[in-house]
């Protein structure tokens, strides 16, 4: 257990690093929101186990939220956030403030086309621009060989893999399961919104998963009555509405209505006022 160097100030960052580089070490980057729990911490453990310097970096990105979201309300917590990351032998942690992030006069963006249209581009319209601009601030700021996402946020990893391509990013994405609770609930920093009721309710997304899988390896091929029953179960379990459930082709995130090679079902569902999504890759059997 080791106490990370915590750097709040973008430019002191940068200074470490390029200190850091110039000793030969490999850079890992975990980006969050912080708020941390067991699925930020996997992907904290596999940056320390793959790189020389695994950095965290703490960030509620305000660009990142609409103005009806839950941006004030998200939770914020540092001191104990670094408390578990000494715990996972994180070597910095950084944790810009907004002004620092976005000064007086920024106005440059990244923005992704494609990928970003659909699923949680077309509810939350202006949200993957702001990931992909600080993902990139990130990328630069920290240098990283290598970047760690959560499958979890399986649209998202598709935006910043089509990113660091498109524009010759030299960073190597590695994309990390999907760590869940014991009764299926995927962990989410949202989760700390739901009453006990609602967690309860909130199951149903992992079990709706469970199954579409069911159905897949029984032999079901239509898209359409996969999602079906998906819809169904979610919404029969009461206080429940769904922004969208998608089977879509893993790789170009598009739609499917035959089921041929493997798939994702991906879930955008609200459980009373907190907004909870979850996906799985079904292989058909
Ligand atoms: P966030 O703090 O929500 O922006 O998430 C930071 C990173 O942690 C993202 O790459 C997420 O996909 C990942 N993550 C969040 N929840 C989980 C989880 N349950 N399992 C694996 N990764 C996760």
């Amino acid at each position: 257990m080791t106490n990370p160097e915590v750097i709040h100030d973008p430019s002191e960052l940068a200074r470490r690093v390029s200190e850091l580089k110039s000793q030969g070490k490999t850079i890992g980057l975990v980006p969050t929101m912080g708020a941390l729990h067991y699925g930020h911490l996997s992907l904290a453990i596999a940056a320390k186990n793959d790189c020389d310097v695994a950095i965290v970096s703490v960030f509620v990105n305000p660009t990142q939220f609409a103005p009806n979201e839950d941006y004030d309300q998200y939770p914020r917590q540092l001191q104990a956030d670094i408390d578990l990351l000494s715990q996972v032998d994180t070597d910095i942690v950084f944790a810009p403030s907004p002004e620092a992030m976005y000064p007086r006069g920024f106005v440059s963006n990244v923005h992704v086309g494609g990928v970003t249209t659909r699923l949680e581009g077309s509810f939350r319209p202006t949200h993957f621009d702001g990931v992909a601009t600080v993902v990139m601030k990130l990328f630069q700021l920290s240098q990283a060989n290598v970047a760690f996402f959560g499958q979890k946020d399986f649209q998202q990893v598709a935006v910043i893999r089509r990113m660091v391509a498109d524009l010759n990013v030299p960073t190597e994405i590695i994309a990390c399961p999907i760590v869940r609770e014991a009764d299926g609930l995927a962990l989410s920093s949202r989760n700390k919104y739901l009453s006990a009721e609602e967690r309860k309710t909130a199951l149903v997304l992992s079990r709706s998963l469970g199954y579409a899988k069911e159905l897949i390896h029984k032999g079901e091929r239509e898209a359409a009555v996969v999602k079906a029953a998906v819809e169904k179960m979610i919404l029969d379990e009461g206080g429940t509405a769904i922004d969208y459930v998608s089977i879509s082709d893993p790789d170009s995130l598009q739609e499917m209505t035959r089921i041929a090679g493997n798939v994702v079902v991906l879930l955008a569902v609200r459980v009373g006022k907190t907004r909870l999504i979850d996906n799985m890759v079904i292989e058909p059997a």
